[in-house]
């Protein structure tokens, strides 16, 4: 069987039905953000990993190697964010083109590290090989979460509330634009557009959302794929489906006020990825301690007890299919490379 018949997600199954297992100190294994592992009698061990390929993940002539080293960080403290959980340590391993000079090195890790302070991450080791197919970056991120406190995507039940941080669509709409008009042309757009593009070259992952929304949140994801799409992992996991309310996704002023883009701008918000926001839900008798948390969320919808995901517009309903990219479909559901 060819890996495009089973698609990305049918082949990672396969991996974990046949995976080796423990079930005393796995107790969140393959299926969600980060594995969430018994360690230490008072906390839980988070651990998640995520690959960057060039070509695949990113080109370098839209983006340069700071930013790039900044993103490596900020995908995986994102999945340890969407956990509820304390990042501590990072592992880089390398694959470099031997076009690749030390200060291009010097530059990636600046970013990087840059990201690891800003959240009070240690760089802890790693690995480095010669790449003869371009730039590979491969990071591991190890986080903590007090015990029995990690947020699962597999907790939302039916009545939940349904929240997502920050806006959506922003990374996207900042891809088109810097693809548009190439690396450092960015730097001299209008400055709403600039906005655009810094958020999807250095995104900020919800880091103390996050860990807030600990012991509040029922389930928990990223936003890496696009809304459509993460919530469709969520609603898997937890077996329930969804209601969204179309004019309830918070959309940027930089996203409103830009013209010219080739969809409309709730598009981007709905199936675009890489806003590294946190989509989570609340049973109603939380709400309380939701407001007393003062994060910037907003309320998209509800869970619902049908396994559809529905989005509500004015006057109609219609399904909300997962739009996200999968690495092995021969016909990508969407062209952006998701992680
Ligand atoms: P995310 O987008 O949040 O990084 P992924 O879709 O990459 O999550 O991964 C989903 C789940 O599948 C995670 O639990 C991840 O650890 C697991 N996974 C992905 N690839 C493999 C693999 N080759 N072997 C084992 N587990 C995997
Ligand atoms: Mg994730």
């Amino acid at each position: 069987m060819k890996i495009s018949d089973l698609g990305e997600f049918g082949l990672i199954e396969r991996i974990g039905r046949t995976a080796a297992r423990d079930a005393k100190r796995v107790l969140v294994g393959i299926g969600d953000d980060a594995a969430a592992l018994a360690l230490a009698p008072a906390s839980t061990l988070l651990a998640t990993t995520d690959m960057l390929l060039e070509g695949v993940h990113f080109d370098l002539g839209t983006t340069d190697l700071s930013s790039l080293g900044w993103k490596s960080a900020a995908v995986n403290l994102s999945d340890i964010a969407a956990m509820g959980g304390t990042p501590r340590f990072c592992l880089t391993s390398l694959g470099l083109p031997a076009s690749l000079t030390a200060e291009g090195v010097a530059e990636l890790y600046r970013g990087l590290n840059a990201c690891l302070k800003r959240y009070r991450t240690a760089l802890a080791g790693g690995d480095t090989c010669r790449s003869r197919t371009g730039l590979v970056i491969s990071i591991t991120l190890l986080g903590e979460a007090a015990k029995g406190r990690a947020v699962t995507r597999s907790g939302a039940r039916p009545g939940d509330l349904l929240f997502v941080t920050g806006t959506l669509g922003d990374s996207a709409a900042g891809l088109e634009l810097l693809r548009a008009r190439g690396k450092g042309q960015g730097a001299r757009g209008r400055e709403e557009e600039k906005k655009l593009i810094e958020r999807h070259l250095r995104p900020m992952p919800r880091v103390s959302e996050g860990m807030l929304l600990a012991g509040v949140a029922s389930a928990m994801i990223d936003v890496s794929d696009g809304l459509s799409s993460d919530l469709a992992h969520l609603c898997e996991q937890s077996g329930v489906g969804a209601e969204v309310l179309a004019d309830r996704v918070p959309l940027s002023k930089e996203l409103r006020s830009v013209r010219g883009f080739t969809r409309p701008a709730a598009e981007y918000a709905l199936s675009g990825g890489e806003d590294y926001e946190l989509l989570f839900t609340v049973p109603r008798a939380k709400l309380g301690r939701l407001r007393s948390l003062r994060i910037k969320a907003t309320e998209i919808g509800s869970i619902t007890r049908g396994r559809t995901i529905m989005l509500v517009e004015v006057g109609r309903k219609r399904p909300l299919p997962p739009s996200g990219y999968d690495h092995f479909r021969t016909v990508p559901r969407s062209t952006r490379p998701r992680r």
